[in-house]
């Protein structure tokens, strides 16, 4: 079984949202003797992360509410290279995307190594698609699913329809395909995001 790991590494100096100095993770390293130990400060939506409701509604669900089934089940890989600008409903509505789906859209992003102000984004109508199709879910190889919307249109239709977000996917060495999705965001408790490991699962092929 081959295993794609498309969780973006963490640390200092990493690509953060704008290149924003604040949202680079701090890690501060003591050493006693034989013994060492790290801190880290680190914004929710470091790297690849899950997004909770909370993120962009004042009264929305925090990350502990997402089950962990939802985030560990098969999805869909849908190659969007060839994309500029932004993922709109016209590029998405002849794919196979149904009822009740996970899906990852791999972009130009994925080939990104640094943070692009240009990144690849899911506009309003191509959200709206896919609320209207009920899909459980939808990650981006962007740190953000939406670039400069006012009011994050992108954000609000998702979550208000229940569509869970993952960002900040690294998809470079993944083709278009099934897989299974294992999406371990860290246990923590009352935030709006937390980051996560993940892993495609090709069960299929060698
Ligand atoms: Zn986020």
């Amino acid at each position: 079984m081959k295993i794609y790991d498309v969780t973006a590494p963490i640390f200092e100096g990493m690509p953060v949202y704008k290149n924003k100095e604040e949202k680079q993770p701090k890690i501060t390293t003591v050493t006693n003797a034989h013994v060492t130990e790290s801190r880290i400060s680190l914004d929710v939506h470091t790297g690849t992360h899950v997004d909770a409701p909370l993120h962009m509604m004042n009264d929305g669900e925090t990350i502990e509410t997402i089950g962990i089934e939802k985030l560990v089940r098969p999805c869909k890989v849908f190659d969007l290279t060839h994309v500029e600008e932004k993922i709109t409903k016209k590029d998405i509505e002849s794919l196979p995307i149904e009822n009740g789906d996970f899906v990852l859209f791999k972009t130009k992003n994925s080939f990104d190594e640094q943070f692009n102000f240009e990144f690849i984004y899911v506009a309003e109508d191509a959200a709206a698609y896919l609320a209207e199709k009920e899909i459980a879910g939808v990650g981006i190889d962007a740190l953000g699913i939406e670039r400069a919307q006012p009011g994050h249109p992108t954000h609000q239709t998702l979550m208000k329809n229940g569509v869970i977000i993952i960002e900040g996917l690294r998809l470079k060495d993944v083709e278009a395909n099934t897989y299974f999705m294992v999406a371990a965001p860290l246990k923590l408790v009352g935030t709006d995001a937390a980051p996560a490991r993940i892993l495609l699962l090709d069960e299929l092929n060698g």
